[in-house]
């Protein structure tokens, strides 16, 4: 499942195909392009055999590419729906410059086209170079997992393949980011991460010049 609309539901009934979400008129359109990502998170729905067999979220037959993903826009009108939103079981940077191409297509259709990609924040790690000036003009919003209060847990956590190094990257990440996109934002997810954490992240943000989004948590 490569486009989708999000139901509120658990589980795989949270996801819905564009082609089965009827009318997507102030709906999120979510993209899914990759199965990769530089994390392993422990938390993370990939981890669970049967889930990721059973999700219609994993690409069973590879990454689509560009002139796919056109192609399944083509037969949508996005003049009517909220926010594109580039998500999926993977880090959609892992296709940054697919996303690109996407976004410069999109936006000659529909100038004004709010853009967002959730990620973990790593693509300089993955790029080995500061990817953000890719950013500008094309992407509205960056939503950054933060998921911890200090590089120890969030290694613990996610697992990245860069090592301690991701959680001072993945900050400097947000900085840069603003510098090209209108809106840059941290996520914790409350429940799972406690008060105190939470207030400790706040003040993290704080220092970024960033928000702090706390998402609800989700059985
Ligand atoms: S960053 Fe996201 S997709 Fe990657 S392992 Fe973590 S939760 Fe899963």
């Amino acid at each position: 499942m490569i486009l989708y609309t999000v139901t509120g539901k658990a589980g795989n009934e949270g996801f819905l195909d564009i082609a089965k979400s009827g009318d997507i008129t102030g709906k999120n359109i979510y993209v899914n392009m990759t199965n990769r990502c530089p994390c392993n998170c422990v938390f993370c729905l990939r981890h669970t055999k049967e889930l990721l067999e059973g999700s219609d979220l994993w690409l069973k037959d590879g990454e689509p590419d560009v002139s796919t993903v056109l192609d399944l826009f083509s037969k949508y009108d996005l003049e009517v729906i909220n926010e594109l939103v580039f998500c999926g079981y993977g880090e959609p940077f892992e296709r940054l410059y697919d996303i690109c191409k996407i976004v410069d297509e999109l936006k000659k259709q529909y100038p004004a086209l709010k853009v967002r990609v959730n990620t973990a924040g790593l693509a300089n790690l993955i790029y080995e170079k500061d990817i953000t000036p890719e950013l500008e003009g094309r992407i509205d919003t960056v939503s950054i997992s933060l998921n911890a209060p200090d590089e120890k847990e969030y290694l613990e956590l996610t697992r990245s393949k860069f090592g301690i190094k991701s959680y001072e990257s993945m900050k400097e990440f947000a900085v840069l980011a603003k510098n090209y996109v209108p809106n840059v934002v941290m996520t914790v997810v409350d429940h799972v991460m406690s008060e105190e954490k939470i207030a400790i992240c706040r003040k993290i943000c704080d220092q970024l010049g960033v928000e702090l989004r706390v998402r609800p948590f989700e059985e």
